[in-house]
Formats: C-alpha cells, sequence, structure tokens
C-alpha cells in the first residue's frame, strides 16, 4: 500500500511483517520525509527480516538507506528487529523515555520489573505455583545489548528529520506508547493505541524502578478521547487495516472497555473475590493460557472502578479482595 498526500506533506509506506499471532500481520511504515524514516521494525526473526529486506528491495531501497527509525513503544513485534537493523546500518534511534530500559536492555529495570510481575500475580491472587510457571520465560538471562535510544519523543515533541510531525503520548496500551501525527497530510500513526476491530491490548509494565504502578486502563481512556476530534483523513495502525473513520473506531474501543466493566460488575454482583477468582470466571477456558494477558486486563478493569467507586478492595493475606459498592 503506497498513500500520497498533499504535495506540503511526505508519501508514508505501509509494510506488513508476519507474526504468526491472532492479532496479524505487525504494520511498519516508512516515511519519506527530509530522513527517511522507519516506523516500528517487525519481530526478531529470520521471516520478519527477509520480508523486511523484500519490501525495501521493491521500493528500490537498501536497509542502509534508512536514516532514522522511531519506536511507537516496545513490544517485540514494533522493536524485535531494531539490533539487526542497526548491526547494518547504524542509524539514531527515537522513542519514549520509559522505551529506555527495554531498548537498552537495562539489566537493574528487569530485576526490578520480575519483582513488581511477582507482587501483582500474588495480589492478583494466583497461587505461587502459577506464578512461577507465568514468569518462567522471563528467567531467560538478560544479554547486553549495545543499543543506545538517541533521543527521548514526549508529548508535543517534534519528530526529528520530520519537520510537519508531532508526538502525541498514547499510553496505555504500553507505558512508552508514543504515536504520531501530521496535521499537513491529516495523517495519524497510532501504533496499537488503536486497531481496528480488535478489543484495547492493555498491559501492565514495570513502573520505573521504585514508582508507583500507572492504571493503564484509564489512561488508555483518556488517550482516546484525547485523540477524538483530531483532523485526521487516514490512521495507520500497528496492525490490521487503515482506519478512515478515526472517531467511529475511538467510540467502538470505548464502547467494548464498558462492556467488559460491566462483565466484571456482573461478577462481583454475585460474590466478592480476587482478580484471579474474576478471570476464572470471566474466560473458564481461556484462563490458563493467557493468564499473563488476564492478569493485566482485569487488574487495569479493576483500577477503573475503583476509580468510579464502584467497587472497593481489601487486602487480606497479600491478595486484593474485591467488592461492589452500594
Ligand atoms: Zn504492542
Amino acid at each position: 500500500m503506497c498513500g500520497l498526500f498533499s504535495k506540503m506533506a511526505q508519501k508514508i509506506d505501509s509494510i506488513a511483517l508476519t507474526t504468526n499471532w491472532p492479532v496479524g500481520p505487525v504494520n511498519v511504515y516508512l516515511i519519506y520525509g527530509e530522513k527517511l524514516t522507519l516506523i516500528d521494525t517487525g519481530l526478531k526473526n529470520d521471516q520478519s527480516w527477509k520480508e523486511l529486506n523484500e519490501a525495501l528491495h521493491e521500493r528500490g531501497l537498501d536497509i542502509r538507506d534508512i536514516e532514522q527509525i522511531i519506536l511507537t513503544h516496545h513490544h517485540s513485534d514494533h522493536a524485535g528487529l531494531l539490533e539487526r537493523i542497526i548491526e547494518k546500518n547504524p542509524v539514531p534511534i527515537y522513542a519514549h523515555e520509559n522505551a529506555r530500559p527495554y531498548i537498552e536492555r537495562d539489566v537493574a529495570f528487569n530485576q526490578w520489573s520480575k519483582e513488581f510481575f511477582r507482587e501483582l500475580f500474588t495480589e492478583f491472587g494466583v497461587s505461587d505455583r502459577l506464578a512461577q510457571r507465568l514468569n518462567h520465560h522471563k528467567k531467560k538471562k538478560l544479554t547486553e545489548s549495545s543499543l543506545v535510544l538517541e533521543k527521548e519523543l514526549k508529548e508535543g515533541d517534534g519528530v526529528p528529520g520530520l519537520s510537519s510531525w508531532k508526538v502525541i503520548e498514547t499510553k496505555g496500551h504500553s507505558q512508552d506508547h508514543i504515536s504520531l501525527y501530521c496535521s499537513d497530510s491529516r495523517v495519524l500513526i497510532c501504533g496499537d493505541h488503536i486497531i481496528k476491530g480488535t478489543p484495547a491490548g492493555i498491559f501492565l509494565d514495570a513502573p520505573p524502578l521504585g514508582e508507583e504502578r500507572a492504571k493503564p486502563l484509564i489512561q488508555y481512556i483518556d488517550n482516546l478521547k484525547k485523540c477524538l476530534h483530531l483532523p485526521v483523513d487516514q490512521t495507520f495502525s500497528g496492525h490490521g487495516p487503515t482506519i478512515t473513520n478515526l472517531d467511529d473506531a475511538i467510540h467502538e474501543q470505548l464502547e467494548r472497555i464498558e462492556n467488559r466493566a460491566s462483565r466484571v460488575k456482573n461478577i462481583l454482583k454475585k460474590h466478592s473475590g480476587t482478580g484471579f477468582e474474576i478471570t476464572q470466571e470471566m474466560y473458564p477456558k481461556r484462563f490458563q493460557q493467557s493468564l499473563g494477558l488476564f492478569v493485566s486486563e482485569i487488574t487495569s478493569v479493576l483500577d477503573l472502578l475503583q476509580q468510579r467507586n464502584e467497587v472497593g478492595a481489601i487486602k487480606k493475606r497479600g491478595k486484593y479482595i474485591y467488592h461492589l459498592l452500594n
């Protein structure tokens, strides 16, 4: 797909790279600005590497022609190929400040992140044995990275090498999520902030060392509303099709969140319980396979319901027991 905009604007090209995940291929983007910019990279595997290189060759380009990389967020389908690209072509990397420990593979942060999740699972009511299994994949020793985040991007910043673009912080999907907006082209590149037809993926991330965790669903709703009425004709997502009616897509996400919140409330109407008990009741067949995802999803819904004073929580023996208020 190739989009050509007004003469002021810069051409954007979308490249879909295979993931074999339910969410489908990841879309990475080339922006032909003052600097040829790659937005996101694809997964760290040979197939993505081959597909990215082929896509560049089809456009008469080579990996060495890329002049800078911007990440919408640190997830592996968006940042996985970073190292392989930088090995061939050491260009500057730009991302949100919260992406730094993932990009640079900060060992202290990684250790802190493990502790953070261990406590979170306990508070959620996951048994120690199950929590250990969940953490199993995180036991892999972190290897050093030579990658360096060149410059941190935050809300309202201009984008180096892309003069008509601005950064919009869109935390919620992750704590380092940014979107890029070009008012000249009326285009938004929104990463995984909004994916058409796919429920919001809300992930808990460990906060910066020693800080309190964020409440990602509350942030997410605020950041959906921030993007409402943005003058855009096309919104390019990290997965799925281009969105041509952003406001509709946002309302659809807001509605899905309310449905999710109602389902949690309906369970709590019957009895109080831990996050884990709510998850088991809500997803009786699926909770085991994707428990990590559900811990994020249900915890973040419970954050929202607590903020709305609809749900209360009492901590007993390390676990939060949630109950409906009034
Ligand atoms: Zn993501």
